[in-house]
Protein backbone atom coordinates (compact mmCIF):
# COMPACT_ATOMS: atom_id res chain seq x y z
CA UNK A 1 0.00 0.00 0.00
CA UNK A 2 0.88 3.36 -0.77
CA UNK A 3 0.48 6.63 0.78
CA UNK A 4 0.86 9.86 -0.29
CA UNK A 5 2.42 12.47 1.60
CA UNK A 6 1.28 15.97 0.58
CA UNK A 7 4.04 18.35 0.68
CA UNK A 8 6.93 19.18 -0.61
CA UNK A 9 8.65 20.36 2.62
CA UNK A 10 11.01 17.53 3.33
CA UNK A 11 11.73 18.62 7.03
CA UNK A 12 7.67 18.43 7.53
CA UNK A 13 8.22 15.00 5.69
CA UNK A 14 10.57 13.76 7.51
CA UNK A 15 8.65 14.44 10.90
CA UNK A 16 6.08 12.69 9.14
CA UNK A 17 7.60 9.77 8.45
CA UNK A 18 9.18 9.61 11.92
CA UNK A 19 5.41 9.93 14.09
CA UNK A 20 3.85 7.15 11.54
CA UNK A 21 6.70 4.81 11.75
CA UNK A 22 5.67 1.28 11.57
CA UNK A 23 2.93 1.52 9.80
CA UNK A 24 3.32 -1.09 6.69
CA UNK A 25 3.20 1.55 3.83
CA UNK A 26 5.14 3.10 1.78
CA UNK A 27 5.43 6.80 1.79
CA UNK A 28 5.32 8.71 -1.05
CA UNK A 29 5.95 12.56 -1.52
CA UNK A 30 4.71 15.20 -3.68
CA UNK A 31 8.72 15.05 -5.16
CA UNK A 32 7.72 11.37 -6.53
CA UNK A 33 4.55 13.82 -8.59
CA UNK A 34 6.79 16.60 -9.88
CA UNK A 35 3.84 17.02 -12.79
CA UNK A 36 1.20 18.03 -9.79
CA UNK A 37 1.41 21.88 -10.07
CA UNK A 38 1.45 24.07 -6.49
CA UNK A 39 -1.95 23.68 -5.02
CA UNK A 40 -3.63 27.48 -3.61
CA UNK A 41 -4.53 27.01 -0.05
CA UNK A 42 -7.79 28.74 -0.51
CA UNK A 43 -9.28 27.98 2.95
CA UNK A 44 -10.18 29.51 6.35
CA UNK A 45 -8.77 27.35 8.43
CA UNK A 46 -6.44 24.83 9.02
CA UNK A 47 -8.35 21.99 8.45
CA UNK A 48 -10.31 23.42 5.39
CA UNK A 49 -6.82 23.93 3.45
CA UNK A 50 -6.01 20.07 4.79
CA UNK A 51 -9.16 19.11 3.35
CA UNK A 52 -8.73 20.68 -0.18
CA UNK A 53 -5.00 19.23 -0.33
CA UNK A 54 -5.55 16.29 0.74
CA UNK A 55 -8.89 15.83 -1.81
CA UNK A 56 -6.65 17.41 -4.54
CA UNK A 57 -3.97 14.72 -4.31
CA UNK A 58 -6.14 11.99 -3.85
CA UNK A 59 -7.43 12.86 -7.20
CA UNK A 60 -4.50 13.58 -9.00
CA UNK A 61 -2.52 10.44 -7.63
CA UNK A 62 -5.36 7.80 -7.49
CA UNK A 63 -3.75 7.30 -3.69
CA UNK A 64 -4.37 7.60 0.15
CA UNK A 65 -3.31 11.13 0.64
CA UNK A 66 -1.81 13.11 3.41
CA UNK A 67 -1.94 16.69 3.78
CA UNK A 68 -1.11 18.69 6.82
CA UNK A 69 -1.71 22.43 7.47
CA UNK A 70 -0.06 23.57 9.83
CA UNK A 71 0.93 27.43 11.63
CA UNK A 72 1.55 29.44 14.60
CA UNK A 73 -0.83 31.49 16.29
CA UNK A 74 0.64 34.39 18.42
CA UNK A 75 -1.55 36.22 20.84
CA UNK A 76 -0.17 39.44 20.81
CA UNK A 77 -0.98 39.56 17.30
CA UNK A 78 -4.91 38.70 17.48
CA UNK A 79 -3.56 34.94 16.52
CA UNK A 80 -1.70 35.63 13.33
CA UNK A 81 0.10 34.62 11.39
CA UNK A 82 -2.22 31.42 11.83
CA UNK A 83 -3.03 30.08 8.48
CA UNK A 84 -0.91 32.41 6.63
CA UNK A 85 2.45 31.03 8.68
CA UNK A 86 4.21 30.22 5.43
CA UNK A 87 3.54 33.84 3.66
CA UNK A 88 4.59 35.78 6.89
CA UNK A 89 8.03 36.16 5.12
CA UNK A 90 10.31 34.71 2.56
CA UNK A 91 11.77 32.45 4.53
CA UNK A 92 12.16 30.72 7.76
CA UNK A 93 15.01 33.39 8.62
CA UNK A 94 13.16 36.21 7.85
CA UNK A 95 10.10 35.00 9.44
CA UNK A 96 11.25 34.56 12.80
CA UNK A 97 12.77 38.18 12.00
CA UNK A 98 9.91 39.29 11.78
CA UNK A 99 7.94 37.91 14.48
CA UNK A 100 10.56 38.69 17.32
CA UNK A 101 10.58 42.19 16.10
CA UNK A 102 6.86 42.60 15.75
CA UNK A 103 6.89 41.32 19.72
CA UNK A 104 9.96 43.35 20.75
CA UNK A 105 8.29 45.24 23.28
CA UNK A 106 5.60 42.62 24.95
CA UNK A 107 6.29 41.26 27.78
CA UNK A 108 6.88 37.37 28.65
CA UNK A 109 3.89 37.55 30.31
CA UNK A 110 1.87 38.12 26.81
CA UNK A 111 3.87 36.44 24.81
CA UNK A 112 1.44 33.07 24.43
CA UNK A 113 1.02 31.07 21.18
CA UNK A 114 -0.57 28.08 19.66
CA UNK A 115 1.00 25.77 16.99
CA UNK A 116 -1.53 24.40 15.06
CA UNK A 117 -1.66 21.42 12.42
CA UNK A 118 -4.30 19.80 10.78
CA UNK A 119 -4.45 16.61 8.83
CA UNK A 120 -6.52 15.57 6.01
CA UNK A 121 -7.13 12.39 5.23
CA UNK A 122 -8.41 11.37 1.86
CA UNK A 123 -9.11 8.20 0.08
CA UNK A 124 -9.66 7.37 -3.40
CA UNK A 125 -13.51 6.48 -2.44
CA UNK A 126 -13.71 10.31 -2.20
CA UNK A 127 -14.02 10.03 1.79
CA UNK A 128 -12.08 12.63 3.62
CA UNK A 129 -11.57 12.86 7.17
CA UNK A 130 -9.69 15.61 9.37
CA UNK A 131 -7.94 15.21 12.75
CA UNK A 132 -6.04 17.98 14.47
CA UNK A 133 -3.51 18.73 17.09
CA UNK A 134 -2.67 21.49 18.73
CA UNK A 135 0.50 23.13 21.67
CA UNK A 136 1.00 25.92 23.64
CA UNK A 137 4.01 27.99 24.20
CA UNK A 138 5.23 31.03 24.32
CA UNK A 139 7.37 32.77 21.76
CA UNK A 140 10.93 33.55 23.11
CA UNK A 141 13.12 37.22 22.59
CA UNK A 142 15.31 35.39 20.62
CA UNK A 143 16.04 32.17 18.64
CA UNK A 144 17.27 29.14 20.15
CA UNK A 145 18.36 25.61 18.78
CA UNK A 146 19.61 24.50 15.71
CA UNK A 147 16.93 21.51 14.91
CA UNK A 148 13.62 21.74 13.76
CA UNK A 149 12.49 23.92 11.07
CA UNK A 150 10.14 27.07 10.46
CA UNK A 151 9.19 28.56 13.80
CA UNK A 152 11.35 26.10 16.26
CA UNK A 153 14.08 28.16 17.38
CA UNK A 154 11.62 30.91 18.40
CA UNK A 155 8.93 29.11 20.14
CA UNK A 156 9.30 27.73 23.72
CA UNK A 157 7.54 24.72 24.73
CA UNK A 158 5.74 25.69 28.04
CA UNK A 159 6.42 22.30 29.98
CA UNK A 160 10.14 22.34 28.72
CA UNK A 161 11.31 25.82 29.21
CA UNK A 162 13.19 24.87 26.10
CA UNK A 163 12.00 26.03 22.02
CA UNK A 164 11.20 22.95 19.92
CA UNK A 165 14.51 23.98 17.99
CA UNK A 166 16.45 22.84 21.57
CA UNK A 167 14.30 19.65 21.93
CA UNK A 168 15.44 18.17 18.87
CA UNK A 169 13.16 15.68 17.07
CA UNK A 170 12.51 12.87 20.01
CA UNK A 171 11.20 15.33 22.08
CA UNK A 172 9.85 17.22 19.23
CA UNK A 173 7.97 14.62 17.61
CA UNK A 174 6.71 12.96 20.91
CA UNK A 175 4.66 16.24 21.97
CA UNK A 176 4.29 18.82 19.12
CA UNK A 177 0.71 19.45 17.37
CA UNK A 178 2.07 17.81 14.44
CA UNK A 179 2.58 14.78 16.43
CA UNK A 180 -0.47 14.82 17.96
CA UNK A 181 -2.66 15.34 15.13
CA UNK A 182 -0.48 12.58 12.76
CA UNK A 183 -0.92 10.37 15.89
CA UNK A 184 -4.59 10.52 15.17
CA UNK A 185 -4.46 9.80 11.58
CA UNK A 186 -2.29 6.47 12.23
CA UNK A 187 -5.40 5.08 14.58
CA UNK A 188 -7.30 6.05 10.96
CA UNK A 189 -4.55 4.53 9.01
CA UNK A 190 -4.30 1.30 11.03
CA UNK A 191 -8.15 0.62 10.82
CA UNK A 192 -8.40 1.19 7.24
CA UNK A 193 -4.97 -1.33 6.57
P1 LIG B 1 2.15 25.08 5.53
O1 LIG B 1 3.24 24.34 4.82
O2 LIG B 1 1.27 25.88 4.67
O3 LIG B 1 1.37 24.18 6.45
O4 LIG B 1 2.89 26.18 6.39
C1 LIG B 1 3.33 25.91 7.64
C2 LIG B 1 4.20 27.04 8.15
O5 LIG B 1 3.94 27.16 9.56
C3 LIG B 1 5.68 26.70 8.01
O6 LIG B 1 6.25 27.33 6.92
C4 LIG B 1 6.26 27.18 9.31
O7 LIG B 1 6.60 28.53 9.17
C5 LIG B 1 5.11 27.08 10.30
N1 LIG B 1 5.14 25.77 11.02
C6 LIG B 1 4.23 24.78 10.96
N2 LIG B 1 4.59 23.74 11.73
C7 LIG B 1 5.76 24.10 12.30
C8 LIG B 1 6.65 23.42 13.19
O8 LIG B 1 6.44 22.27 13.61
N3 LIG B 1 7.74 24.11 13.55
C9 LIG B 1 8.00 25.36 13.11
N4 LIG B 1 7.24 26.03 12.26
C10 LIG B 1 6.12 25.39 11.85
Amino acid sequence: MQIVLATRNLKKAKEIREILKGLKVEFLSLKDFPEIKEIEEKGRSFSENATLKARAVVRLTRRISLADDSGLEVDALGGRPGIYSARFARNDRERNRKLLKLLKDVPANKRGATFRCAVGIATPDGKVRVVEGKYRGRIAFKERGGAGFGFDPVFIASRYNKTFAELGPEIKNRISHRSQAFRKAKKILEEML
